[in-house]
Parts: C-alpha cells; structure tokens; sequence
C-alpha cells in the first residue's frame, strides 16, 4: 500500500471513535478544493516519501487496545490494487476500519461491502449529480465516471453499514440551487453538508499544462 501520510490518531475522522487515519497516495480526481495536493498531484506525490506499510501496522498492533478503529483515506484509497488484502491486516488486528472514497471504484466498494472488511464508509458528493455540476468541482469528471459513481450511491444505501455522504460547500463554484437539489436527493440518508476551508489547496497548484488523468 502506498501511504503518504499517517496520524496516529483524531478525534474527528470517524464520528464517535478514538481513530487512526492512513492516507493514500494517488487520486484520480482533481477537486479545485482538495487539501491533501501533496496526496494527489504527481508532481508532488515524488517530493514526499512513502510511509512504510509496516511500520503503520506495528503502530497499530502497538495501540490498538487505545483506538476505536482505522479510517482509510487518501487520495483515494480504492485505487490501490492491494487495498483489500491491506485491510485485511488492519482487521486481523481487531480493528474496526472505515473507507473514505469518492465513490470512483463501486466494483471495489461491493467486494469491501460485500467481505464485511469494512465497517463504515463516508463517500463524498462533489455536487449535484450531473456531468455539468460535478465537472465544476472534479476536472477529470466523464459521463462513464458519473455512472460509476451513481452506482456506488446506489451501493452504499444498500450497504447496510455505517455510512456518510458528504458535500463540501464551495459558494462561488455550486449554486444555492445546486446545493438545494442535493439535499433533496440525498433526503432520508445519513448526509452532511460541510464547510469550505480555505488554505493550500490543489487549485493552487493546478497550471494549465498539468496532466489531468
Ligand atoms: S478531494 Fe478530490 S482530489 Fe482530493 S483526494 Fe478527494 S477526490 Fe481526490
């Protein structure tokens, strides 16, 4: 697994739960509001160095009677082909593990869903759901990619486990409207909308000539 970034432990990560929070490296999304550029962007994945898997695990074998679960995030986590057998380490410990994603991989989230190897799963909604909407937020967005990600909303309702969906409110990227029709959708599911930070973001760091794949 390649790891770009570990905290031994937050509070904040996993509702309700004493956490640890392993970062991926690589995405295949470019959100203009993205903190973690260092997570996502080539140029800057090869300035940072990999966090050894082992020395993770030995940390969390070390503390796991101190912590109430992992949270996989990244990046994007289900990307990574050796993602399933990762977890599954974590969960040999007696760890209970939750999945951030943005829903770009269902074929993934079903085999994760569907081994019980996950515990929850929080999964963000970059915006209302059409090609046009998300497109403002993901420059990497396709129709293809929009019908994966439906399916994977369509997985995580029917996941039975802990579950979050999750917008990031960007007031001169979504309309009120935008956000409102969102809501609507999303009414009767666990969903929450959060607030836009300003910082280093990838938009920062995003230059015309960058590949975007
Ligand atoms: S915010 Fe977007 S670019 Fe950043 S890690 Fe998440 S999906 Fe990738």
């Amino acid at each position: 697994m390649r790891i770009g970034a570990f905290l031994k432990q937050s509070l904040i990560d996993w509702e309700g739960r004493v956490s640890a929070v392993i970062f991926t490296k690589g995405c295949n999304f470019r959100c203009g509001y993205c903190h973690n550029p260092y997570l996502v962007l080539p140029e800057l994945l090869r300035q940072t160095q990999d966090i050894e898997e082992h020395e993770v695990l030995d940390f969390l074998d070390r503390r796991k009677n101190w912590l109430d679960g992992v949270v996989i995030s990244g990046g994007e986590p289900t990307l990574h082909e050796d993602l399933i057998p990762f977890i599954q380490k974590i969960k040999a410990l007696g760890l209970p593990v939750k999945l951030d994603t943005n829903g770009s991989h269902p074929e993934v989230l079903e085999q994760l869903i569907g081994g019980k190897w996950i515990d929850a799963v929080a999964m963000d909604i970059k915006s209302a759901l059409s090609l046009s909407c998300y497109r403002k937020v993901n420059r990497t967005m396709t129709d293809s990619l929009l019908e994966r990600i439906l399916e994977s909303v369509r997985l995580v309702k029917d996941s039975g486990i802990e579950y979050q969906f999750r917008t990031t409110v960007i007031p001169r990227v979504q309309t009120p409207e935008e956000i409102q029709a969102l809501k609507k959708e999303f009414l009767g599911t666990h969903y929450i909308l959060q607030e836009f930070r300003d910082g280093d973001i990838l938009e920062k760091h995003l230059q015309e000539t960058l590949p975007i794949n």
